[in-house]
């Protein structure tokens, strides 16, 4: 089984998670750019980020065997501060470069002004850059969120059939459909959605444009939901060729939208800028400048 999970935040996770999802199937991820936990106070804090998204992620992703693209944006909480919001002049030199495969997280937070103006520009940015978008759904709310989410694309420059809409559930997933857009959903522990409540979306209202992502981050958070989705799945009686589509095929298709996707990494660089992930090497070995075990 080959598994591409579509949104999950691996900055916030270990080395063990890397290896517990390579074993489990994961070939290939997407890490959205997104809020910290914590507000930052500059738009220098977000290009740290994006630097690491675009450099020491994937280098760390594919020690493990692992494809790691990024979606890069002004996140939807923080489009409403305006010590922030200077990063939008700062995107579209970083939405050329090779690892970006989408505009995102964006959407809305609290349905403010401040976000209208955030998810218009940056939907414009996708369009101009020749991106999708990955589009995130408020958690309150949700069909008001979707309904005023999907007015704002239709009102811009990127069509529909270039949007993931994220977040989705029961109460959303058909007007969602209806729109034309992809479908996103992200399987959590104990909210939004599970397992079950997701097979039976799946049973009710088919496979076809649906992704299935954990959005595991620094919450409580589980980074093998897609895996455990696609089990359920198989005991409920989907094809092997159904799980395919939704944890495998459907993700490519939609990223693959970018032209960027590169999903070959058999050939890991040892490191990256110099540094490793390995730590507590022999004394008499040679360590590479800056690595943190040097230093120490
Ligand atoms: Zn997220």
């Amino acid at each position: 089984m080959r598994i591409f999970d579509p949104h999950i935040h691996m900055t916030s996770r270990t080395t063990d998670d890397y290896e517990a999802m390579y074993a489990a199937g994961v070939r290939a991820v997407v890490e959205p750019a997104f809020w910290l936990g914590q507000p930052r106070t500059s738009p220098a804090s977000f290009l740290d980020y994006f630097d690491s998204l675009l450099g020491w992620e994937p280098f760390r992703a594919a020690q493990y065997g692992i494809a790691h693209h990024c979606t890069l944006a002004l996140n939807p909480k923080e489009a409403n501060d305006p010590r922030c919001t200077p990063v939008l002049d700062e995107l579209p030199r970083y939405l050329v470069k090779d690892n970006v495969v989408a505009v995102g997280e964006i959407g809305y937070d609290s349905m403010t002004p401040a976000e209208d103006a955030a998810l218009a520009a940056q939907l414009q940015l996708a369009a101009d850059h020749g991106l999708p978008a990955l589009v995130h759904t408020p958690h309150r709310d949700k069909l008001a969120g979707l309904r005023r989410t999907l007015d704002v694309v239709r009102e811009s420059a990127l069509p529909l059939d270039r949007v993931l809409v994220d977040h989705l559930n029961e109460t959303t997933v058909k007007e969602a459909k209806d729109s034309g857009c992809w479908l996103g959903f992200s399987v959590y522990p104990d909210t939004k959605m599970d397992e079950e409540r997701m097979v039976a979306i799946l049973r009710d209202h088919g496979p076809e444009r649906v992704l299935v992502n954990s959005a595991a981050d620094w919450g409580r958070s589980d980074p093998l939901k897609t895996r455990k989705v696609a089990d359920l799945m198989l005991a409920e009686g989907f094809t092997e060729d159904d799980v395919d589509r939704v944890l495998w095929r459907n993700p490519v298709a939609f990223y693959g939208l970018s032209g960027r996707l590169d999903l070959d990494v058999s050939a890991p660089d040892a490191t990256h800028e110099g540094n490793s992930i390995l730590r507590g090497q022999p004394r008499d070995e040679p360590r590479p400048a800056g690595d943190p075990a040097t230093e120490a």
